[in-house]
């Protein structure tokens, strides 16, 4: 129906490893970002004598940021491919930022990994326990359930677009990223300049590259992602992002993403979790009235025969006969952010679960995860500190509506924050607690 269909894309990879030039130039070949724009961010570049920093200013929101010259924000930015609407998730890969890349990471449907081919860059990328992003940063996405990869091997420039070199990088990483557990059919390898815009968005020009490599660009390579899985054919579940009710009119207007199935006009939906049921009135997708919706739009939904009370953001629509789950006490997976106070059994956290937000308490550290392989390392740890990984237990105050990160993506990441701060993100992995 001419609507293209969203694919988030995080850009992951090692600082200085070229992510926001990348983003950036993509933007701008494809026209998102103006010329005038584009004088502006390389004028101000050039000013701060960081002139070959303006592609990747492009990415990036307030001055703070670009006085650092660093990304600070999981910058969202989108363009149209022939296939998709591509949402990129950009997240900077200095050490401290590892947050937003994770925030990236838990709603991304595919990655890019960027690694610097140069010698020396790729090498410290690949490091040590500290340094290396690039491993670190493939863990995290794979362990978030992203299971499509393309690795950008980037500033192929500065290696003069060597076939030896490109062929040993896909060898090390290739090795590695399996041990992840990616697949090797879900891996595809791109030498390109994000510099000297080659391999972008069209096949390389110059023939230090052409002369050996064949396959596609970049953004072929995004067209060629197998689409995130729209499932139609699942009951409906639609998590409430926003209501408006208009009391004089007796409505109540919902809205937000259609996770699965599909929404009739005139048909009746479940809210939970008041469990009350109530009859869809009209339907709106892209500001346009429709009389039927699917998995993947975006949409905002006119109910009649409720009560605006009933219905909240953080609740979910769904099929009468297949209620989703709701409960009030979780085993998450989690990963603790860079935080100062280590979380200990009862420390209090605000749990959010898509658009839903709860008190709750951490009631068990069941055990504690070896990055790497993801494997137990020990048993009941007393604290979690800072880039631990872990299963814990949570109570929370009350119920949510939530499913198993395995059953529902949407509905089973969890973010938990305390005093203003995200102090750690995970997944559902078992809901412990049914509310009858
Ligand atoms: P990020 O930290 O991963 O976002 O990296 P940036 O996009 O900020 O790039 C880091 C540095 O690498 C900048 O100085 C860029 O100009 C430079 N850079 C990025 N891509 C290329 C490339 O393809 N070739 C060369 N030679 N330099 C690049």
């Amino acid at each position: 129906e001419g609507t293209l269909s969203q694919l988030n894309l995080a850009v992951v990879g090692h600082v200085d490893s070229g992510k926001s030039t990348l983003c950036g130039r993509i933007l701008q070949l494809l026209g998102r970002i103006s010329k005038k724009q584009m004088h502006k961010y390389e004028k101000e570049a050039k000013e701060k004598g960081k002139g070959s920093f303006a592609y990747s200013w492009a990415m990036d929101e307030s001055a703070e940021e670009r006085e650092r010259g660093i990304t600070m924000t999981v910058a969202v930015a989108y363009f149209d491919s022939k296939i998709f609407r591509v949402v990129l998730l950009d997240s900077p890969g200095h050490k401290d930022f590892v947050p937003n890349m994770i925030s990236g990471a838990t709603q991304a449907d595919a990655a890019i990994l960027v690694v610097d081919a140069s010698v020396g860059s790729f090498e410290a990328g690949m490091g040590g326990h500290n340094v290396g992003q690039t491993k670190e940063h493939a863990q995290l996405i794979r362990s978030f359930g992203v299971e499509q990869i393309i690795v950008a091997v980037n500033k192929m420039d500065l290696v003069d677009f060597s076939k030896e070199r490109f062929d040993f990088i896909k060898l090390q990483l290739g090795h590695f990223l399996r041990s992840c557990g990616f697949k090797e059919s879900s891996v595809v390898w791109i030498p390109l300049s994000a510099m000297e815009n080659q391999n972008l968005v069209a096949t390389a020009s110059d023939v230090r590259l052409s002369s050996w490599y064949q396959g596609c660009c970049l953004l072929d390579a995004i067209d060629s992602l197998k689409p995130p899985h729209r499932d139609v054919s699942k009951p409906l579940i639609l998590p409430i992002c926003d209501v408006v009710a208009s009391h004089s009119l007796g409505q109540v207007a919902v809205c937000g993403k259609l996770e699965f199935g599909a929404l009739r006009a005139s048909s009746k939906v479940l809210v939970m979790p008041s469990g009350d049921i109530a009859t869809v009135r009209t339907i709106e997708r892209d500001y346009c009235s429709c009389s039927i919706a699917k998995a993947g739009d975006n949409v905002a939904v006119s109910l009649q025969g409720i009560d605006g009370g009933h219905v909240m953001p953080g609740g979910v629509l769904c099929h009468p006969d297949f209620p989703v789950t709701v409960a009030s006490s979780l085993e998450l997976k989690v990963l603790v952010l860079d935080v100062v106070t280590p979380i200990l059994v009862g420390s209090q956290v605000e749990i959010h679960i898509h658009h839903a937000k709860e008190a709750a308490r951490v009631t068990k550290i069941l055990s504690l995860l070896d990055q790497k392989t993801g494997k137990v390392s020990r048993n009941a740890p007393r604290i979690l500190t800072a880039r631990q990984s872990a299963i814990i237990v949570v109570a929370l105050d009350g119920a949510v509506c939530v499913e198993e990160f395995s059953v529902c993506r949407a509905l089973g990441r969890a973010f938990l924050r305390a005093s203003g701060s995200t102090i750690a993100v995970g997944i559902v992995t078992r809901v412990l607690e049914l509310e009858s």
